[in-house]
């Protein structure tokens, strides 16, 4: 139908790391104040996503893993007024074609376990448990061998996920996240503040400003390091637009040059910088493994951020 059709299927699922975006933002999309993730074998072997969500009803479960199915749009004007993180209902469908997937949900009031294997539902069983969902993922591309061995390894494939879960961590303060890699715990955040957030994610980050400026274009607010605090790279500067993580090298470098002659040559300064943008002025491309982003105005944007950032740049001691 229309709703489907004006809908361009994607390429959902990469790498393990894009199995976690999905999965954390259904848990967000269900309204989770606690999230739990865990990989092995740098999530080749094993994701598992778990949330205190709004959970699903075991009817509800068999539809999620079905093509084109989501709960989140109704209409084909919803499209345009997107809220929510998911709403093509191709995420789960996408990732259960490729592993052996298993779901237990509850909503509260009945809970169930849906096994699919490389897309075929092969059980259905009840369950017990808390309202919430819990996704696990077993051995990923397990039946496309292509893509199983384009695969990084495990140490690059986890250092994705870190990064990707790190990304969460400093988006929603208030979600409490617990992250393990094996059964080591790498991130453990209670519901928190931005600058908490930075201080888990960067912790050698001693000294910071955290900030809120309203701009020509909106709001933009964050947390930027000292200029003594710098990495040889961009690892440690991220940039959301209304609330999504977006890459876009003009803005790193509007960023730097708000920091001037303060940073030492080539050093790379942290960053955690969300811009509130009307959405008529800023095009977010929802394909989900692209990042990019189009303002309308794009030198005013960048002009505004080297603006903000020079004068909390000076606001540092010293
Ligand atoms: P989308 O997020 O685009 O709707 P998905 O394939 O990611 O599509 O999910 C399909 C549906 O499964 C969602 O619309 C939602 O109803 C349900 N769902 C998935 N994950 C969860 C979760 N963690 N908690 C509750 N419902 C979920
Ligand atoms: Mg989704």
């Amino acid at each position: 139908d229309e709703v489907i059709s004006k809908i361009a299927a994607g390429e959902v699922v990469t790498n393990p790391a894009s199995v976690v975006k999905e999965l954390v933002e259904n848990s967000v999309d269900a309204r989770a104040s606690k999230i739990e993730i865990q990989i092995r074998n740098g999530g080749k072997s094993y994701i598992k996503v778990s949330d205190n969500g709004i959970g699903m009803s075991t009817e509800e479960l068999t539809l999620a893993v079905q093509r084109y199915t989501t709960s989140k749009i109704e209409t084909l004007e919803d499209i345009y007024k997107i809220t929510s993180f998911g709403f093509r209902g191709e995420a789960l469908a996408s990732i259960a074609e490729v592993s052996r997937l298993l779901i237990t949900s509850s909503n509260g009031e009945v809970s169930g376990k849906l096994e699919v294997v490389g897309g075929k539902v092969v059980r259905i069983s009840e369950a017990f448990r808390e309202r919430g969902t819990t996704v696990e993922v077993y051995d990923l591309f397990f039946n496309v061998p292509a893509r199983r061995k384009f695969l990084s390894s495990e140490k690059v494939e986890a250092r994705m996920v870190t990064e990707m879960v790190e990304r969460f961590l400093v988006a929603l303060p208030s979600v409490e996240f617990l992250y393990k890699i094996e059964d080591e715990v790498v991130y453990f955040a209670k519901p928190s503040r931005l600058s908490d957030r930075f201080s888990t994610v960067f912790p050698e980050v001693r000294e910071f400003r955290e900030f809120e400026e309203e701009t020509s274009f909106g709001k933009v607010r964050g947390v930027i390091s000292s200029p003594q605090y710098c990495r040889k790279n961009r690892t440690g500067q991220m940039f959301f637009v209304n609330g999504r993580f977006v890459l876009d090298s003009l803005l790193n470098s509007a960023l730097e040059r708000g920091y001037g002659e303060s940073i030492s040559h080539g050093g790379k300064p942290y960053a955690v910088i969300f811009l509130e943008i009307s959405p008529d002025r800023v095009d977010v491309n929802i394909h989900p493994q692209k990042l990019q982003v189009k303002f309308s105005d794009a030198q005013g944007v960048y002009n505004e951020i080297i603006r903000v950032v020079r004068d909390q740049v000076r606001k540092f001691p010293g």
